[in-house]
């Protein structure tokens, strides 16, 4: 666990009214930004999935707060009591356990009806297992498919597993250590020898980083019953890559012929491909020049 914190410099700004989704540690309590610190600090109620957990947080900075359970169950009850404060000109932050809320944690609903009520939301941006681990696997980035927590039967994850297959992008999704074995398993039989990387405990004491093809990892002793938090990242198949890398051949093709539109169409007839992908991609390229 982290040093002893020192008080933090906390801003003497006011809070404006609103909702704000603040990221906090997914392991090393030092991983909060001193926004995050101000929000905690000034809002008028801090709606936490689990009050223990944001509760020592918020202690280690030296922060008092109203603190109210808002989890899977407890959320039903605390929206309309949030959503009666933030209507008053109330300041409301959302806080998950570890890293930024809603991502494959509570909040949404929250969200899309402070959003919907005419409420600001504000973003404050910070840890996310997601990121952390993609920021250190070494795989492509360009495209992501993050797909949260496989179903826990085989048969249904295999399924799970085969709907992602052919996509092109790099496969993100989270899994906890008793499932790690299985799920490294059937993705081995999905995937095949793919690139993959396992993230377990990051930024905490046991944080590991292992890289290595699929069947290798599903076959390590390590990997059988790990403690912990995981992250199982898995590269595009080359079949997937290399479509990705004709698709990007063609748009550079029909882009200096073509405006990103009707580039994206004239590569999708071609190809095959969806036409909305394209055209982000399309938008993409021209961007950055090519
Ligand atoms: N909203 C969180 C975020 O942005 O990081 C994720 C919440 S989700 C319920 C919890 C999952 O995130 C864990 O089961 C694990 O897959 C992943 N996770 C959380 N902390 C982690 C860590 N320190 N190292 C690796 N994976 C982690």
């Amino acid at each position: 666990m982290a040093r002893p914190v020192s008080p933090p410099p906390l801003s003497d700004a006011p809070l404006e009214p609103g909702l704000y989704v603040v990221a906090t540690p997914i392991g090393n309590l030092r991983d909060i930004t001193l926004r995050a610190l101000d929000v905690l600090d000034g809002a008028d109620l801090i709606l936490a999935e689990d009050t223990r957990v944001t509760g020592k947080l918020l202690a280690a900075y030296r922060i008092s707060g109203r603190l109210e359970r808002h989890d899977e169950h407890a959320a039903e009850r605390a929206r309309p009591k949030a959503l009666a404060l933030l209507a008053e000109g109330g300041r409301v932050a959302l806080v998950s356990d570890a890293g930024t809320p809603l991502i494959s944690d509570p909040g949404y609903r929250l969200v899309r009806e402070a959003a919907a009520a005419g409420i600001r939301v504000y973003p404050i941006p910070g840890p996310s297992a997601l990121l952390a681990a993609l920021s250190v696997a070494g795989l492509p980035t360009d495209r992501i498919l993050f797909a949260g927590f496989p179903p826990p039967k085989s048969a249904a994850r295999r399924t799970f597993f085969e709907e992602v297959a052919g996509v092109g992008a790099t496969l993100a999704f989270f899994e906890g250590g008793s499932r790690l074995a299985d799920s490294l398993a059937d993705m081995a039989a999905v995937f095949g020898p793919r690139e993959a990387v396992v993230a377990r405990e990051l930024t905490k004491l046991y944080e590991t980083v292992v890289r290595g093809p699929l069947p290798e990892l599903a076959a390590d002793p390590a990997f059988q019953a790990p403690k912990g938090e995981i992250v199982v990242l898995v590269a595009p198949g080359r079949e997937a890559a290399a479509t990705a890398d004709e698709a990007d051949a063609a748009l550079a093709e029909a882009l200096t012929r073509l405006r990103p539109a009707d580039a994206a169409s004239e590569v999708a007839k071609a190809l095959g491909l969806p036409r909305r992908d394209l055209y982000r991609r399309a938008m993409a390229l021209k961007g950055e020049g090519r």
